[in-house]
Parts: structure tokens; sequence; C-alpha cells
């Protein structure tokens, strides 16, 4: 059975403002186990990176955890100080951002900046670090690693600088590895390459990965489950061929329309239109309503909670209500391109 690496329970974020404190993500619960990779996605300003950086305790100055539990292996890490948080960091778990040029240090070497955490958390002496350097720059597939210690981020491509910031992150192998959109800034070969590489390196080395994105050809690529966000919630979840092939939430199936089908000449794009509410636009109801073509009273009034579609699939919308007399299951026959 699969072990849990990763919960979250309840977890709402908000952010201190002028017009007041604002919800970036409301009451959101999911899990990562061993060895699997989930997907958060969504569109930009969904909630899906500061979910993220809640669960690395790495919020701006002006945000916080309001609510909720984060548990890896078990263990709480709300109560942990800021000290046991930058040893768990790293350590237990890494990030991968989507700049790595934001991430790395332009004035230190990528050999000072590889040797630092195992110096650090593993104790190792200059010597043994630099050995390790060497076999990560390796296992990452740079070519030369050890010409590579002396070198600056500046000095390499994009593509390098991504492996190099992959290599950082896996130094300590941490059980769990969060990457925000960490392939959106590369051609696409490169893309390839690294997704492929993150594949690898999860399987060899058993971690959960939890993967930022708004790409649905990336979430296809790596996903073993995928959680889609909007507007703060979460909306869908559901293992990745579930979602692809058997989709509930109108949401869901607009992100998956919108994604460009090359082998279809007649494919057309079909845009989700509206844009996402403000953090501090009062929606009552479903808070997809304002966009949503399938949109009832119902939907106007009640929030949807969590309905189980089976399959370990769940989506919020009133459209998969089984009960409700109110709702026509007609519209379910919601049309899908992909
Ligand atoms: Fe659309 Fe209503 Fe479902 Fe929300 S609950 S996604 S408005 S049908």
């Amino acid at each position: 059975m699969a072990e849990t690496l990763l919960e979250v329970k309840n977890l709402v974020t908000s952010f201190r403002t002028a017009e007041g404190s604002l919800q970036a993500v409301r009451d959101v619960s999911f899990h990562v186990n061993k060895g699997e990779t989930l997907c958060i996605v969504g569109e930009s300003g969904c909630g899906k990176s500061i979910t993220s950086l809640s669960v690395m305790r790495l919020l701006p100055s002006n945000g916080s955890i309001e609510s909720g539990e984060i548990l890896l292996n078990g263990e709480s890490l709300q109560k942990n100080s800021d000290e046991q948080m930058r040893r768990i960091r790293g350590n237990k778990m890494s990030m991968i951002f989507q700049e790595p040029m934001t991430a790395l240090n332009p004035v230190l070497t990528i050999g000072y900046q590889l040797r630092e955490p195992l110096l650090l958390h593993h104790k190792l002496s200059k010597k043994e670090a630099s050995k390790q350097s060497i076999e990560l720059l390796r296992q990452v597939g740079i070519p030369s690693p050890d010409k590579r210690l002396n070198q600056y981020p500046h000095e390499l491509s994009g593509g390098m600088r991504q492996r190099v910031m992959i290599a950082m992150a896996l130094a300590c192998h941490p059980s769990l590895l969060i990457a925000d959109e960490p392939t959106t800034a590369l051609d696409v070969t490169i893309q390839a390459q690294i997704l492929d590489l993150m594949k690898d390196l999860k399987d060899k080395l058993n971690m959960g990965v939890l993967l930022i994105t708004h790409d649905m050809g990336v979430v296809a690529e790596v996903a073993d489950r995928v959680m889609v966000m909007y507007a703060g919630k979460k909306i869908e979840e559901g293992p990745v061929r579930e979602i692809f092939e058997n989709p509930q939430h109108p949401y869901t199936i607009g992100l998956l329309n919108s994604v460009p089908n090359v082998d279809d000449p007649e494919f057309e794009l079909e845009p989700i239109p509206g844009n996402m509410p403000g953090l501090n636009e009062k929606i009552t109801g479903c808070r997809f309503h304002p966009r949503c073509k399938f949109a009832m009273d119902k939907c106007k009034i009640d929030e949807p909670p969590e309905f189980n579609a089976g399959k370990g699939h769940y989506a919020s919308c009133w459209l998969i209500d089984k009960e409700a007399e109110t709702v026509d299951h007609n519209q379910r026959k919601i049309t899908l391109k992909v």
C-alpha cells in the first residue's frame, strides 16, 4: 500500500494587505505518497505556488498560514522553529524554482553552492563534499562536472543552471521534492530532458514530488495524480488518467480544451472566457460560476462540497451531485475535445 509522505489538511494561507487580510489558499487538503508525483495545476494566481511555499514555510513576510496542518512523515511541521525548518529544508524537503538565476547566488561558484548543504546537513569534509558534488552533477547529466565546480552561474546555459538547481535540491537526498514550474523558462527540448531527469531520479530515490505547473502537457508527462486549483480552492483531484479521460469539473475540462492538439489540424482552441477573480473579490457559491457555461441558480448561492466521483477521483461541482433533484444531469455531458 502507498505510504503517505506529505499530508496537508485544511490549509488556509492569507496575506496582510491595505485592504485587510486576503485568503490566497482556502481550506485545501491533499497528500503526496512516497515515490509518486502529484501535479498541482491551474492558472497563475490560483494559489498553487502559495500552497507549495506554505509547505516549505517560505511565504513572503506579509503572508501566513492562518489554519490547517502540514505533516511530513506523520510529523507536524507547524510547531517547528525557524531553525528547525531551515534544517528540514534542503535536507528532508527541497524546492526547485522556475528561474534558477533567482535561486543561485551569482557571486558564488557552483562548487561552493553545491558543497554548502553537504557541509551543513551531512557534516562532510570539504574534500568529500567536493567529491559528492561532482557525482551529483554527473547524476543530473552535466558534462565535465569537475570543471563546473569552479564556474559561476552566468557561465552556464539556462538548461545547465536548472540541472545545477536540481543537483542542489537533491544533494541531501530529500524525501520530498517541490518543483515550481521547473521547466517554464526552458526551451522544449531541454524541458523534456529535465522532466525525464526528474522522473528518473524520483524512481531511483523513491522521492515524493510535488510539481506545480500551468502546463497540461507537463502534467501528462510526469504526473501520477493531479490536483486542480481555482481561485485558492482545490476543485478536482484524481489519478492522471482519470483527470485526462474523465474530467468532472467544467474548469478542468476548459484547461484540457485549451491545450493545442498538434495532431489534429481541425482542432480549435477553446479558451476559458473571463478571468480568475482577484483575492479581494467576494464571490458567493461556486467561485467558478461567473465563468462557467453550466452555472445554475444553485451555483451562485451554495458552494459545492467535494463529491466522490470514484476511483480516487473527487471534484467540487454541483453537476456531480447525484442526490440533487435541482440539477439537470444531462448537463454533465460536457464535451472534452482532447
Ligand atoms: Fe459550474 Fe456550477 Fe459546477 Fe461551479 S458548481 S463548476 S458553476 S456547474
